[in-house]
């Protein structure tokens, strides 16, 4: 009722079905006359509703394209309404998009990339490298990061940042996080049977892994068929994994703990920090986050901030890993700081399995290396 009033007489509105709505706008001799409509139609939504003596409010995301500029499909009429309604979401709601070609190209590209991941997984183009974590005092390797690389037949080795959102979004992550902690399970088995002791492995979980009920039994039976002991087992999880979907997280995080599997917060003081979330995952470790370590030792700010961080994990008792390391002033100040972990290019950047083989057990404390340089990996013997 709200849309048909909103509209012209000879427009049309229908319902896709649930909650999704097509409106038809006739006869725009201009673009811009859509304009007014769209504002009416927006304020029509927002207004109040009184449902059973409560107010509540709903808005509307809308996304608007033009016959016969943008196509002449309805089929592609539609999808190009829907990849802008797409843009108005994300953009924060309650507002309208305009298709653009340059939409479309973007979009070709996530499905030409969706299809890239899917085959990706099939023909097994991943590979896991490991970044060395190392206790500060000694240099010993403590354990090491599992972290994903697609080697692209065509693009070469793409980094986790470009394809772990898209993985995410379809539902591709399950998979993929399956076969990170299979390959990582299987490498400290390989690590332990050949000696190395002690290393602990850390693995990176995301949200929708966490939401699988089926998540924390196939953690334990990779564990068991590999033979490991839960505890060598870190998984690390963001602050924003950790806030989707309150209770099927904190059934997934009970279940892991009463395992005996450790945890651990990434990334921690980039997402929300929020203490109840400390509270309720009282993780094994705190994971400050790189952006924290960047500016040090110049930054007093930063410093003010890394120094509440330590304070605040050593109330809880849990253990700091320092990410990002890459100088040795950096590694110097952080010191001063209490006893941690560290993790960073000054030590060592993520490796093949075989050549981080070489760093264990101990890594030699890098003295040498000159401010604000990151070494190369290769640069450490
Ligand atoms: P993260 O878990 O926080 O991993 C640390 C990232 O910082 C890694 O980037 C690592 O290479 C980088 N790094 C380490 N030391 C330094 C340093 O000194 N300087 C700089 N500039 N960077 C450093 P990478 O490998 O590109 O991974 C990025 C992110 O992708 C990870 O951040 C993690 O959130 C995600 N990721 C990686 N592997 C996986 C995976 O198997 N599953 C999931 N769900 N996410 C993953
Ligand atoms: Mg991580
Ligand atoms: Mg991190």
């Amino acid at each position: 009722q709200r849309l048909k009033n909103a509209l012209r007489t000879g427009d049309t509105v229908a319902r896709l079905g649930g909650d999704e709505f097509v409106l038809l706008l006739c006869d725009l001799t201009q673009e811009q006359e859509c304009l007014p409509v769209l504002e009416r139609v927006l304020g029509a939504i927002a207004a109040p509703l009184i449902l059973q003596n409560r107010q509540v409010t709903v808005s509307a995301s809308i996304g608007v394209t033009i016959y016969p500029g943008d196509a002449m499909e309805i089929e592609n009429l539609l999808k190009n309404a829907d990849q802008a309604l797409y843009v108005a979401k994300n953009a924060g709601r309650n507002r309208f998009s305009f298709f653009t070609p340059a939409l479309q190209e973007a979009a070709q590209r996530r499905a030409q990339m969706t299809h890239d991941l899917r085959l990706a997984l099939a023909s097994q183009q991943f590979r896991v490298v490991y970044q060395p974590i190392v206790e500060l005092a000694t240099g010993a390797v403590h354990k090491a990061e599992a972290l994903v690389r697609w080697q692209h037949p065509v693009r070469g080795m793409i980094p986790p940042m470009e394809f772990i959102g898209l993985a995410e979004e379809t539902g591709l992550i399950l998979n993929l996080g399956h076969w990170v902690l299979e390959t990582a399970c299987a490498q400290l088995a390989a690590w332990q049977a050949a000696g190395r002791h002690g290393l602990q492995m850390a693995i990176n979980v995301s949200a929708l892994q966490l939401r699988d009920p089926d998540f924390p039994a196939r953690v334990a039976a990779t564990v068991q068929r590999h033979r490991l002991l839960l505890h060598t087992l870190e998984l690390e999880l963001t602050e924003v994994t950790l806030l989707a979907d309150g209770e099927a997280t904190q059934r997934a995080v009970a279940a892991l703990r009463a395992a005996g599997v450790r945890l651990a917060v990434d990334d921690f003081g980039s997402g929300y920090s929020s203490l109840a979330t400390l509270k309720m995952l009282q993780p094994d470790r705190l994971k400050i986050d790189r952006g924290f370590v960047r500016d040090l030792p110049r930054s007093d700010g930063d410093g003010a901030l890394v120094q509440a961080m330590f304070g605040m994990a050593r109330a809880l008792d849990v253990e700091v890993v320092a990410e990002g390391v890459e100088t040795a002033a950096q590694r110097a100040w952080l010191l001063g700081c209490g006893p941690h972990l560290q993790q960073g290019w000054l030590w060592a950047r993520a490796l093949p399995a075989e050549s981080l083989v070489s760093l264990l057990p101990a890594l030699p404390v890098p003295e040498a290396v000159s401010q604000g340089v990151a070494p190369d990996a290769t640069s450490i013997p």
